[in-house]
């Protein structure tokens, strides 16, 4: 235990030490007021130089162990461990396996069931994942939401994308805390050494950049990093060098995807949704290029960019007297945050002349707990304006109606996770039939996305449901098409 000989005391009580304080204070306290036999609360003896000759040695340096190389809450190895396992096995040369867990959502979660529920849903959570593991292989905490899996016995193991669906699948059924009945979503990144790196460094950069893939593929994901992936690291790190010129290259559009009443099938509305066509890699996606977006921050100027797009072509269609329908803005809730949204918008409104009632704001459920305060006092000014409020993805947080009553929502977007299930999955028809039920009580709109089958559409017809979004319509068009 090298850092226990440069324990000092300077003066009262107070310890100066070189690496872990809190640790070694731990330790001191215990030598110095408890255990010695010289000392009580009110005189400690002073203490300088070598402690090495206490007489509990043994049990500190296990105490001390535990502290430098464990987390204090699930009792699993921590970073420090798993990293000197990691390095110890690329010493030995031995073929291992690592896989980085990130539970999805997690701070989400945090904030829905309390941070006491928090601890013991990763508690139970790395009890369930040791469960499956092979005998020999490491579990360890590597922060908060992020776990890390060592896995060298490939006599259990068919392959690692297995490994990864079984790890996946143990969530399949919830976990139990409290009065909370939790699904927990998970991503997976995996890579092998030697395949994927000769270093330490390499084996654990590579697990996290198949982390970040598997995560950009969407929840309850893995990605095994191989070199093929490098394809896609090289579009990843053209697409975030690029982006922040996007705006002035004026290489984003505007999509358009209708809104039809399920009564009547015509167009009452419709979602803008960005692409960006970029000068090498083509159309590429929102889903590619908003995660990176967020990341850097750039999503409030993409914001500010489709509201003022879509004010443009509200005051163009306008004037081309066309009819006009009301169109709905994705906006994150970070954009909130900083204050000059406000006359942004208003900016945009004026500028096209455009009745604010024509405007939707869809924010995402699990955005939304992120600012509550924030976003409730931004809902308000939204509402004096007369700017409507929709709240997007339904389902795939972790709010329940009730929970959001308080936002004033107009409109609820039932994810299409949920719509994609009917027909198939009876508790899933269940679950939209009461989602619907309640939107209505409380008055709020509901929108069904991702309709693509006529079986949908009769059901959700049956349920009353208002609306619907999907290809089963129409796709998201160019705005010429639209
Ligand atoms: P979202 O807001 O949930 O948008 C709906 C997504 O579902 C769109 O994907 C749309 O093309 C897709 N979709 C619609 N109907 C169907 C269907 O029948 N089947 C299937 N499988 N998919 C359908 P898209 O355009 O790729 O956008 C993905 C996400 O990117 C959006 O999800 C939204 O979260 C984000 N996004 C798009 N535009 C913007 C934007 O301007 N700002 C922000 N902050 N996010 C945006
Ligand atoms: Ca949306
Ligand atoms: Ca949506």
């Amino acid at each position: 235990m090298g850092f226990l000989s440069k324990l000092i005391i300077n003066g009262k009580n107070q310890l100066s030490v070189s690496k872990n304080k809190n640790l070694v204070n731990e330790i001191v306290n215990h030598t110095l007021f408890e255990n010695h036999p010289e000392s009580n609360d009110k005189n400690p003896i002073q203490l300088i130089g070598n402690t090495q000759d206490i007489s509990y040695k043994n049990v500190y340096e296990e105490r001390i162990h535990q502290l430098a190389f464990y987390d204090s809450l699930t009792s699993l190895p921590n970073e420090i461990l798993f990293t000197n396992r990691v390095k110890d096995l690329i010493n030995t040369n031995e073929r291992f396996t690592v896989f980085y867990l990130d539970i999805d959502q997690f701070r989400n979660i945090n904030n829905v069931v309390g941070r006491a529920n928090g601890d013991q849903l990763l508690i139970q959570f790395s009890e369930r994942i040791q469960m499956i593991l092979p005998f020999s292989s490491m579990l360890a905490r590597l922060s908060s939401d992020e776990f890390g899996i060592i896995i060298t016995d490939y006599m259990d193991i068919e392959n690692p994308e297995v490994m990864a669906k079984t790890i996946i699948d143990c969530f399949n059924t919830p976990l139990f805390i409290k009065e909370y009945e939790l699904y927990l979503n998970l991503t997976i990144g995996i890579s092998i050494y030697p395949s994927d790196g000769s270093s330490y460094e390499a084996i654990l950069n590579n697990a996290s950049s198949a982390l970040h893939r598997a995560k950009s593929l969407g929840s309850n994901q893995y990605h095994l990093y191989s070199s093929k992936s490098n394809i896609n690291s090289l579009k990843q790190f053209e697409l975030e060098r690029d982006l922040r010129k996007s705006i002035d290259n004026d290489e984003l559009v505007l999509y358009f995807q209708p809104r039809v009443a399920v009564k009547t099938g015509r167009i009452i509305g419709a979602e803008a949704l960005i692409r960006w066509q970029h000068p090498i890699w083509g159309l590429v996606s929102p889903g590619e290029f908003i995660p990176i977006a967020e990341e850097s921050g750039f999503i409030n100027n993409i914001s500010d960019w489709v509201t003022e797009q879509v004010c443009m072509y509200m005051g163009k269609w306008k004037h081309e007297k066309l009819e006009l329908v009301p169109i709905s803005i994705n906006i994150t809730s970070n954009r909130f945050v900083r204050s000059d949204w406000k006359e942004v918008l208003t900016n945009s409104l004026k500028n096209h002349k455009v009745d604010p009632s024509l405007i939707e704001f869809e924010i995402t459920e699990t955005t939304l707990l992120q600012h509550g305060k924030v976003v409730e006092s931004a809902f308000q000014y939204l509402k004096q304006l007369g700017i409507r409020i929709a709240l997007d993805d339904f389902g795939t947080g972790y709010s329940s109606l009730s929970h959001i009553k308080d936002f004033s929502i107009d409109t609820i977007k039932l994810d299409k996770s949920f719509i994609q299930q009917i027909a198939h999955n009876e508790n899933v028809e269940v679950i939209i039939k009461s989602i619907i039920f309640m939107a209505k009580g409380l008055h709020m709109n509901i929108v069904a996305e991702g309709v693509e089958t006529h079986e949908q559409l009769e059901f959700l017809k049956q349920q009353e449901c208002s609306e619907i979004q999907g290809y089963l319509f129409s796709e998201p068009v160019p705005e010429r098409k639209f």
